[in-house]
């Protein structure tokens, strides 16, 4: 059983998403600030944080940061939900490593359903030996991407992506496509959401000098180059 950890000052949204998260067969594990966040992860991390902007003390968008800081918890998911619908301010929450986002008010469907795709995102899939191009390694078993000896921390939407661009190299994907395969079908997402994973996979690669391999082809898309120079 999936556990999720809510984080949500509010008692009345966290008894509503106990429920509709108990009803869709979730574990369900609560805490009311930042602070109380932090020893629920540390003493049992769970499998995702539905992580509320507005919070007392320090808000959802820095423990977000914070948590993709730690290397303990740099690929533990987050969904952030938030009252703003401004696009900016929810580009904002992606950019500081949350997975995605729902806004208030959300239907428990949706979600649920956004859950299970960031979930499904995270996981790796099985029986997949190691991918490597000119010494950057990706090893879908144990969730890893290496390069010359260095670990690259990767949020599980990043690490889905590289993934997908490894295994699909040399070849245009435009946002729509990416999106299908790498989000799924039947989620709406923004396309402008694929620029910002695409930002936060090539600064996380450019330690080493792999952002090299994730070209932009304007007007097209984006393309996993084989054949960049390191
Ligand atoms: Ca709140």
């Amino acid at each position: 059983m999936k556990r999720i950890l809510v984080v949500e000052d509010e008692p009345a949204i966290r008894e509503m998403l106990g429920f509709s998260l108990t009803k869709a067969g979730f574990r369900f594990e609560e805490a009311a600030d930042a602070e109380q966040a932090l020893l629920a992860i540390a003493a049992n991390p769970p499998d995702l944080v539905l992580l509320d902007w507005m919070l007392p003390g320090m808000s959802g968008v820095d423990f977000a940061r914070r948590l993709r800081r730690d290397e303990h918890t740099a690929s533990l998911p987050i969904i952030l939900l938030t009252a703003r619908s401004e696009e900016n301010d929810r580009v904002r929450g992606l950019e500081v490593g949350a997975d995605d986002y729902v806004t208030k008010p959300f239907s428990p469907r949706e979600l649920v359903a956004r859950i299970h795709a960031v979930l499904r995102r995270s996981q790796p899939e099985a029986d997949e030996s190691p991918i490597v191009f000119e010494g950057l390694s990706l090893n879908p078993v144990e969730h890893r991407v290496e390069a010359h000896g260095h670990d690259i921390e990767l949020a599980p939407t990043e690490f889905r992506l590289l993934s997908f661009f490894m295994n699909h190299p040399d070849r245009v994907y435009s946002r729509e496509q990416l999106l299908d395969r790498v989000w799924g079908r039947g989620i709406y997402v923004e396309e402008r959401t694929v620029d910002v994973h695409i930002r936060r996979l090539r600064k996380a690669l450019a330690a080493q000098g792999y952002d090299r391999f994730i070209q932009t082809v304007r007007g097209a898309g984006y393309r996993f180059s084989s054949k960049a120079k390191v």
